[in-house]
Formats: C-alpha cells, sequence, structure tokens
C-alpha cells in the first residue's frame, strides 16, 4: 500500500471542443516528495492538475490519486486531499479567517489556525471579504486553506505567482516544512529558481505530454549534449579577441566562443588551472576579464533546450 506513488497518471487524454489540452500524459508522483510541474503557458499543467484533483473527467486514460478514482472517490478523497487553485476557489463574499477556521472544524486534525494565519501574515485580513483581499492575500489564504486540514497530499497551482519576496520565502517554507512532515506535494510553478530550491522531482510538459522528469540535478546533467557540460567560464572583454590563440594555451576538449560582442564562453574541464591560463592571457592581450564567472547549466537552460524560445499563444 505504501509503496502505491501518491498520484499516477496514464494516457490522460482532456480535450476542450476541437483543442486538446491533455495528450497522453504519463506522470507518476511518489509519495511525501515535492514534485514541481513546469511547463510553458497552455502545455497542459493545470488541466492535468484539475484532473488529479476530481474537477474534470478524463477523455482517456487514468488518474488515481492516493489509489483512489479523483471523480468517483471524490468523497473519500476530500478529506485527505488539500487543493490550491490558480483562481482561488473561495466565496467572494467570506470572510478570511472565518472561511479558515470553518475549514478547520471540518477535519479531524486541523493545523493550528492562530500560527497558520501569523505565519502567512494574515493576522491584519481577520474580518475582511474574500474579494477585498488583494492579490497576494487572496492566493496566501488558498494556501492556507489548502493545507489546514493537515493533508496528505496537496496540489498547489501556482502557488507563489504574484507573490512579494517576502511572502513568497514564507510559502517556500511551508512548502519544506509539508514535505518534513510527510506530506506529498505537487505544485506548478514557472519559476525555476522555485523548482530547484523546492522539489525533488521535475516534470516538464509540453503539448499536453510529460517530456521529460528527473530531479533537478538529473535533468540538468541528462541534457548535456556532447562536449557541453555544466559549467563555463564567462568574461566581457574587448570584441574580437583571437580565441583560436586562446586555445592554443588551454587543454584539448576546451571550447571557446564569442557569444555576442566582447562576451566570450570557455567550456572544457573546469579547474583551478583552467581560469588560471585564462586569467594570464587576458593579461597578457591586455584585457581585464569583466565580470569573469563560473557559470552552471540550470533547470531554466534545460527547460528552454527542451521546450523551445518561441512565445506561446
Ligand atoms: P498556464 O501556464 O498558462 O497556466 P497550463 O499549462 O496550465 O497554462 P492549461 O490551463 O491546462 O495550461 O491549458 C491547456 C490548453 O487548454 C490551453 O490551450 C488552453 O487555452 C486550453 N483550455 C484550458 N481550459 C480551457 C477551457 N475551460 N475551455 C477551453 N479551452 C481551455
Amino acid at each position: 500500500m505504501e509503496a502505491e506513488p501518491a498520484v499516477e497518471v496514464v494516457g490522460l487524454v482532456k480535450r476542450y471542443g476541437r483543442k486538446t489540452a491533455v495528450d497522453g500524459l504519463d506522470l507518476t508522483v511518489g509519495r511525501g516528495a515535492v514534485t514541481a510541474v513546469l511547463g510553458p503557458n497552455g502545455a497542459g499543467k493545470t488541466t492535468t492538475i484539475e484532473t488529479c484533483e476530481g474537477y474534470r473527467r478524463p477523455d482517456a486514460g487514468t488518474v488515481r490519486v492516493l489509489g483512489l478514482d479523483p471523480v468517483a472517490d471524490a468523497a473519500r478523497l476530500r478529506p485527505r486531499v488539500g487543493v490550491m487553485l490558480q483562481s482561488g476557489g473561495v466565496y467572494a463574499g467570506a470572510r478570511a479567517v472565518e472561511m479558515l477556521q470553518h475549514t478547520a472544524k471540518l477535519h479531524a486534525r486541523p493545523l493550528d489556525v492562530d500560527s497558520l494565519v501569523e505565519r502567512l501574515g494574515l493576522g491584519s485580513c481577520g474580518r475582511t471579504a474574500y474579494r477585498r483581499l488583494s492579490g497576494g492575500q487572496q492566493q496566501r489564504l488558498a494556501l492556507a486553506m489548502a493545507v489546514v486540514g493537515r493533508p496528505e497530499l496537496v496540489f498547489l497551482d501556482e502557488p507563489t505567482a504574484g507573490l512579494d519576496p517576502q511572502a513568497r520565502r514564507a510559502t517556500w517554507d511551508l512548502v519544506r516544512d509539508l514535505r518534513a512532515d510527510g506530506v506529498t506535494v505537487v505544485l506548478t510553478t514557472h519559476a525555476m529558481e522555485e523548482a530547484e530550491q523546492l522539489a525533488d522531482q521535475v516534470a516538464i510538459v509540453d503539448g499536453g505530454r510529460v517530456i521529460a522528469q528527473g530531479s533537478p540535478a538529473e535533468l540538468v546533467r541528462s541534457n548535456e549534449s556532447a562536449g557541453d557540460t555544466q559549467e563555463a567560464l564567462r568574461f566581457d572583454g574587448r570584441p574580437g579577441l583571437d580565441l583560436g590563440a586562446l586555445l592554443k594555451a588551454l587543454p584539448d576538449g576546451t571550447a571557446a566562443a564569442e557569444l555576442a560582442p566582447g562576451s566570450y564562453r570557455i567550456r572544457g574541464p573546469l579547474d583551478p588551472q583552467l581560469l588560471a591560463t585564462v586569467a594570464a592571457w587576458c593579461a597578457q592581450v591586455g584585457v581585464l576579464p569583466d565580470r569573469l564567472t563560473v557559470e552552471r547549466r540550470s533547470l531554466e537552460d534545460v527547460f528552454l533546450e527542451l521546450t523551445g524560445r518561441e512565445l506561446r499563444s
């Protein structure tokens, strides 16, 4: 029973009229981990999550959540699964903290409402109607509502979109604490830093399918093309430096490129000697290597390589 994944999506298809939003998507979410679902706008993330939450029925494929069917077993899943919708999903006229207290009472072992309110900075919103809260306050309340019942599994759709840096950090801390308590978290985000900070597993969705899945480190490693190592040396100098001459001083297997006029990248086995050689060569040719840095490939690099740079309509 414990070995069973928290969420298992197999061959999910979801259409809106003639538009296929999700197109044969497979996703397995392990228990007790944080999984981030990434993807360009319109990739099908929200549709997938909403299907897992039982708000939408699959047109094909199967979805199991905690071993149950999210539509047929909705009543059994409700006390075990926390949901934070992108749109809030909260009655607009309700008073903020009262609503949270009410939600807490529906659960057997709720979190302490006062400390949750304080953690998420909702203390001043007590009797304010939901519709009068700022966008960020609404988000934080929706997050509080999703977790107050101490669920086993939480779905968070873009939990930090539009939040200020303080609220974003408070949200990250809360997600980390949920994970430490053994809660399974599935979140969507456009913030690559968020996925890198929080996620044990990342699934990249594009065109309604998962096109890559793994830990952030695995994704960065596995998408290295030949000779395209994770690290590079970058510096700025005057345009048109003779990189052929520089390469003669560097070990075989090193590549050098002028990416934009005066912006250089050296790729190869990066060690202190390489850095010293590049710095010495710059001194020889009378160039101060400005902004000399060791650059590491990031999840964002991988994301852009896999999903392309075009804007999505
Ligand atoms: P975003 O990052 O912009 O939130 P997403 O990956 O969550 O995008 P979805 O919201 O799942 O993407 O949308 C997938 C596709 O389905 C999009 O082309 C969208 O326009 C379409 N779509 C989503 N909801 C509906 C709906 N209720 N009716 C018709 N089309 C829809």
